[in-house]
């Protein structure tokens, strides 16, 4: 397994792996037996061999809970499924910043598919959000990849730890509905890696996911169930995944070079079609018998993975597990504005609650995750305050009655909390948004009541960003996105101080649609999207064109503060082969107990010719401290957090330069600044030609040293160096600039060196690469 380090080797080894020799089963497998065993025996369910022992097995969304159908299946959330604990959902779990709590609901989870017989959950689903439009971005984590990976990973852990398998969906580059079973996303190979393949990475090489899902759109031409590169070469060869890929549901484009290039499983059933398909290839001789044998090898492992390490006794206890999902909402809750501290709340001053998702919170979305809710809190029934529903759910068009029913009670508050967001119909999967808005009714019943009242909280539910045309007008902002079933309850705990808010926005809430960073190319035209803003996704590209947002990625308040220490750094100067330690202290300077997610973000080096985000998120942790309490973080970075993709060497590189070490409560908030040097190992140099230019070189002493008569001479030629009267038409820097821009071909003719020489001088310059 060229490319797979020692390290993850090593994990490999633990001790859920199957004791089964699953080679021998497959060989005393018939050839129709393992073709048909490359397909899913019905929806849910891989195929099973009687004879030989082999049991079906099933799997489940996911993957904020069980969406186990027991009767007529789909892939849409469509027909009923049992009744289970609705999570939060990734849009809320990616904010609490606090993968321990997501490895705990993982654990949760695992247990559940225990006691309901599943081998594998169909998540996390974990793509990288492109776009606030993308109607899936509730399930997804982050428009980081560094978050989106580390969540993923801290779920993976979870329910694998209890004996079930994870899915990480969906590999790869799917960040949009639009289109998304036809569509090419076209994307260079740098942003592939520095973007959208990290999370995975991440979650393949911290977490071990038994199973992943491959995509249903296309990468550069190429269906992502057809990708060589991608499902063997990186996922396997490079990463040291050994589960199998299955498809996502009806992703398979051509089952022979999809089984070719590494897809094991293609769900669901083909009804027969496809396992025809296999026998016949692998009569006709088109197809080596032995990749459909390694493929039945990857299934078999994880089938009896799953069947060697059941809990029988395992039970859904789903009062206790209504618990969890409460308790962990409560950590997802985010305070993005609290103006002169109207929150939180006394239970001794009036306050009214307004909307319809204080009554009936929207709290999980659409499609194959959607959860048959086992119990749904509201705010409304844990604050028990006066009431008014404000608008119709579901539309834009205002309903005068209630409007007016919801300022009258406003009117006559202390304080009142407006609860909005988007309807159903607003966002899911299967389909995107066309812009951020709220309901029209929604962003009037703010508005109004912000006429008669001037202490107004703003509670939102929504799976993505959506613009806030009147944030100004109200001192409260409390985003409690797809919260799961516990939410209402989680978010009176927040309203009423009893629950300190902890969450971090894990992506940036633009001003508006148009200032988002793949505004102009957001869709494609459904053969193709052009992932144009390359590297420059979320706080990268707003950073980088420093355009102001609404709220930055990062950003969330606590009702207490806390302060930073300076950082400091074991090493000032470092090898790109050696790792730096980073720690700072943090302490509650408040009086209430409370968290913080500290940041650490690395800035790209001075003067570096590389295109690269001003900084990147590198590290982060999450700290508990009580008031006046201590603690310190550290962190550990090595070459990668100061790395890009080069697309020459084919590989990360870290460039030699003094990079920004940015400790920060946001992205926008930095407390504390360190730096260090690092010095680049790797020699990434090109080779050389009469194309090439003399800036290109000026940084390679040993090149400039070989070139240095020629060059001086062409510097003479434009008068570098020379004095000069104030009315020459040349200064110093400018003649400096046109020789750093010549190619070296130019030395021949404005520096009279012969053209033999030169190629001499070259070929001497690249025998040292
Ligand atoms: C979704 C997957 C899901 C599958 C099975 C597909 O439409 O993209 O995330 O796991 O259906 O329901």
């Amino acid at each position: 397994m060229a490319g797979v380090s020692p390290a993850i080797l090593r994990k490999r080894g633990n001790d859920m792996k199957t004791k089964k020799d699953v080679k021998a089963l497959v060989a005393a497998m018939t050839l129709e037996e393992k073709a048909a065993m490359c397909s899913g025996y019905d929806f849910w369910h891989t195929a099973g061999v009687e004879r030989l022992g082999i049991p079906q097995s099933m799997v489940s969304d996911g993957p904020h809970g069980l969406r186990k159908q027991a009767g007529k299946a789909d892939h849409l959330g469509l027909n009923e499924a049992i009744k289970a604990i609705c999570f939060p959902a990734g849009c809320a779990t990616a904010a609490s910043f606090n993968p321990a709590l997501i490895e705990e609901m993982g654990h949760v989870l695992g247990n559940e598919c225990q006691a309901e017989e599943l081998s594998v959950l169909l998540g996390p689903a974990m793509n990288i959000k492109r776009s606030p439009l993308c109607g899936r971005n509730f399930e997804y984590y982050s428009e980081d990849p560094l978050v989106a990976g580390k969540m993923a990973s801290a779920l993976v852990r979870g329910i694998q730890a209890e004996g079930t398998g994870a899915c990480v969906k969906h590999y790869l580059a799917n960040s949009q509905e639009m289109y998304r079973m036809t569509c090419s996303s076209e994307i260079d190979e740098r942003t592939l890696r520095e973007i959208y393949m990290p999370a995975f990475e991440i979650a393949v090489k911290e977490a071990d996911p038994w199973t992943v899902m491959c995509s249903y759109n296309k990468i550069n031409g190429v269906y992502a169930a057809e990708s060589r590169k991608y499902l063997t070469e990186v996922l396997r060869d490079e990463w040291g995944f050994d589960g199998y890929v299955m498809s996502d549901w009806g992703a398979c484009n051509d089952r022979v070079p999809d089984l070719e290039a590494g897809l094991d499983l293609e769900m669901p059933s083909s009804g027969g079609g496809t396992t025809a398909e296999i026998i016949t290839a692998v009569k006709d001789g088109r197809l080596e018998e032995s990749v459909v044998d390694t493929a039945c090898e990857r299934i078999l492992s994880v089938v009896f993975r799953y069947e060697e390490n059941r809990n029988k006794e395992a039970v859904f206890d789903r009062e206790k597990d209504h618990a969890a999902a409460e308790r962990i909402a409560e950590e997802t809750v985010v305070l993005l504005k609290n103006e002169g501290g109207v929150l939180p709340l006394t239970k001794s001053s009036k306050t009214v609650f307004i909307g319809k998702y204080a009554a009936a919170p929207r709290y999980q979305g659409g499609g194959s995750s959607h959860i048959n809710s086992y119990r749904v809190t509201s705010a409304l029934e844990k604050a028990g305050v006066p009431y008014a529903q404000g608008f119709q759910d579901g539309t834009s068009e205002t309903d005068e009655a209630l409007l007016a029913e919801a300022v009258e009670l406003a009117r006559g508050a202390d304080t009142a909390v407006v609860f909005v967001g988007l309807p159903d119909s607003f966002e899911s999967e299967g389909y995107d948004r066309s812009h951020l808005r709220l309901p029209a009714c929604q962003e009037e019943l703010v508005r109004r009541v912000a006429e008669v009242q001037e202490n107004v909280v703003v509670v939102l539910h929504n799976g993505s960003p959506v613009e806030m045309p009147w944030a100004d007008s109200v001192k409260g902002i409390v985003e409690a996105y797809l919260g799961g079933e516990g939410v209402g309850a989680a978010v009176a705990k927040v309203l009423y101080g009893e629950v300190n808010p902890s969450g971090k926005l894990p992506e940036t809430f633009p001003k508006r649609l148009e200032d988002t960073p793949c505004y102009l190319c957001y869709g494609g035209d459904g053969s193709t999207v052009e992932y144009r803003e390359g590297v420059f996704v979320g706080y990268r590209y707003y950073d980088a064109k420093d355009i102001d947002v609404l709220f930055p990625f990062g950003h969330g308040l606590s009702y207490t503060t806390f302060s930073y220490s300076p950082l400091r750094v074991d090493k000032e100067a470092m090898l790109d082969t050696e790792t730096l330690t980073v720690s700072l202290d943090v302490t509650n300077t408040g009086c209430m107990a409370g968290k913080e997610v500290v940041q650490l973000y690395v800035g790209r080096p001075e003067g570096g010719k590389v295109m690269r985000p001003l900084k990147e998120l590198r590290a982060f942790d999450k700290v508990s401290l009580e008031p006046g309490e201590t603690k310190t973080v550290t962190f550990t970075l090595s070459s990668r957090a100061f790395s890009y993709w080069n697309e020459t060497a084919g590989r990360f590189i870290a460039p030699t330069g003094t990079y920004k070490l940015l400790a920060g409560s946001s992205s926008k908030d930095i407390r504390s600044v360190s730096e260090v040097s690092v010095k680049c190992t790797v020699n990434v140099r090109k080779p050389v030609s009469l194309d090439t230019a003399i800036g290109e070189v000026e940084d390679w002493p040993e090149a400039m040293a070989l070139l240095n008569g020629p060059v001086t001479r062409l510097m003479k030629v434009f008068g570098v160096g020379e004095v000069q009267d104030a009315s020459s038409a040349m200064t110093d820097e400018m003649g400096a600039a046109m020789v750093r821009y010549m190619p070296l071909r130019n030395l021949v003719g404005f520096a009279g060196e012969p053209k033999e020489n030169l190629l001499k001088i070259i070929g001497e310059i690249n025998s040292l690469l």
